[in-house]
């Protein structure tokens, strides 16, 4: 019960050097390989996990989201490259034609889904 206002010139406590406490010593693991050399004991599991490639159609692939290896669902999807392709055709008069950079697959990209739980898996850009 100090009925002080600002406490000016607040008394500083030289921090004590709190010595770290002894180094906890952890026990050897029980396990111990022998002598005899039973094979390698660090053997390295390479579980790489490498995406199936995509291509421009229904893939078999085992879905990351539930686990089910279904064929995909794919979607073709118009890309900047479609667009350009129509643009350059209008530019060179063959606007007539400028429709069918959106009529070939080979202009799109295709996106691969999960057919089970609608997962988007990948795209397969050309
Ligand atoms: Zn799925």
């Amino acid at each position: 019960m100090n009925p002080q206002g600002a406490p000016k010139g607040s008394p500083y406590f030289p921090a004590e050097g709190n010595p770290p406490p002894p180094g906890f010593h952890a026990p050897p693991p029980p396990y111990s390989p022998g002598p005899s050399g039973q094979g390698p004991i660090g053997v390295t599991v390479v579980s790489t996990v490498v995406a199936p490639p995509l291509g421009p159609d229904s893939s078999r692939v085992v879905c990351p989201s539930c686990r089910a290896t279904v064929s995909t669902r794919v979607d073709q999807e118009t890309t900047t490259k479609t667009h350009l392709m129509c643009l350059i055709m209008c530019v060179f008069g063959l606007w007539p034609c400028c429709v069918i950079p959106y009529l070939m697959d080979s202009c799109k990209n295709t996106n691969h889904y999960c057919p089970s739980c609608g997962a988007f898996l990948g795209t397969y850009k050309r």
